[in-house]
């Protein structure tokens, strides 16, 4: 088996790309002020409808960030879902604030509302609606359950760029979006992030944040303590290229994922990505949930797919199982265990999904997955 190694995600890179990058370079603008950075920032907002965009270092800081702007502090709580990557608790943690952990809904994997609502208490600050794998959250079902008592609903929309919910863009419904143009996002500008909110004064408050906390009236004074979270006009250069290749790079990704189900229509045991009727989920990695019956042998299969040159990822682990987290509140519907969570973290797993996977790509992963399931059926 000589068949060259295929990676789960991959960077889109083209000469649009060297173009600006090389033009910023030459600009010298390269540190964290200079034309391209205002450019990603109005572009980017306007693609999510949202008033206002605020580059910042990485999706982790947009996050902390984005908590600190909502007014998140030591001892409160911050509700978000179990079944997600791990710089969610982490934003939460780092701030001095406690992560509450609730199941998600076993249909489109994202915060189940019902829970959301059994884990509010006193101390919560905030809700963190992670749109994940590319599906919105229900934002109208959460803002329902928040409003009475004026939460704030921040988006973590990290993997879900361009997504609908009820036809409104991810990032432009809960007091702010966060995004992350991480390598193996929609869009890449190496590592970097965003912060998007349709309010003026908060916009306000995470750009001076993320500048050491300086009065933007009074130079060198600063008001608090503050961080470095600003990105490079390098980076914001790479986003602008990035930016007009991305309905393009959105469409490719829905056309991996049809390629997907098309050749694997006939395997028994095996679902992808979700779609509910009020959403339009745009495909940042392809999913694939085994049957309960096969999701003993998941890690075996990744194993076979891995030693045909096939990379994988399982999905995340529930974030309540690891050690800065074991001591926090879970909640699930019925009551503080998180079924769907277990479920779809231990049978969950992504297949490639980047430019590089034409059809006869998707055609021989559907094959070596026939294959290694035939040996375990
Ligand atoms: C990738 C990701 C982040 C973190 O983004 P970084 O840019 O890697 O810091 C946060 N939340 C979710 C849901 C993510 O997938």
């Amino acid at each position: 088996m000589s068949q060259d190694f295929l990676p789960v995600a991959m960077p889109d890179i083209g000469k649009l790309e060297e173009e600006y990058v090389l033009e910023a370079v030459r600009s010298t603008w390269v540190s964290s002020i200079g034309e391209f950075l205002g450019r990603f920032e109005r572009e980017f907002a306007d693609f999510c409808q949202a008033e206002h965009g605020v580059a910042v270092t990485n999706g982790t800081d947009a996050l902390i960030l984005a908590l600190r702007a909502a007014g998140v502090k030591r001892g409160d709580e911050v509700v978000m879902p179990a079944l997600t990557f791990a710089a969610v608790p982490a934003a939460a943690l780092l701030l001095g604030a406690e992560p509450v952990f609730v199941d998600v809904d076993p249909d489109y994997w994202c915060l189940d509302p019902r829970a959301v609502q059994r884990a509010l208490s006193s101390k919560t600050a905030a809700i963190v609606a992670v749109h994940s794998y590319g599906h919105p959250a229900d934002m109208d079902a959460i803002a329902a359950i928040a409003s009475p008592g004026k939460i704030p609903v921040v988006e973590d929309c990290a993997e879900a760029h361009g997504a609908l919910c009820r036809g409104r863009k991810v990032g432009s419904i809960g007091v702010a979006g966060c995004f992350s143009f991480y390598g193996n996002k929609i869009i890449t500008t190496g590592e970097g992030g965003m912060v998007v909110t349709g309010d003026s004064a908060f916009a306000a408050r995470v750009r001076m944040l993320k500048d050491h906390a300086m009065d933007p009236q009074r130079r060198y004074f600063h008001l608090e303590a503050g961080y470095n979270s600003r990105m490079t006009n390098l980076q914001a250069a790479l986003g602008c290229a990035q930016m007009r290749r991305i309905e393009g790079f959105l469409a490719a990704r829905d056309q991996i994922l049809e390629w997907y189900r098309e050749e694997l229509a006939d395997v028994e045991g095996l679902r992808f990505n979700p779609r509910m009727p009020w959403a339009r989920p745009v495909n940042w990695i392809t999913c694939a949930v085994l049957e309960p019956r096969l999701a003993a042998h998941r890690d075996r299969l990744l194993d076979q797919l891995r030693s045909r040159g096939i990379d994988t990822r399982p999905f995340f682990l529930p974030c309540s199982i690891m050690p800065p987290y074991l001591h926090c509140r879970t909640q699930g519907v019925e009551d503080t265990r998180l079924p769907c969570t277990e479920r779809l973290s231990a049978s969950g797993f992504n297949l490639p999904t980047h430019a590089a996977c034409d059809r006869p790509q998707v055609q021989r992963v559907a094959g070596e997955i026939r294959r290694a399931l035939s040996g375990i059926h």
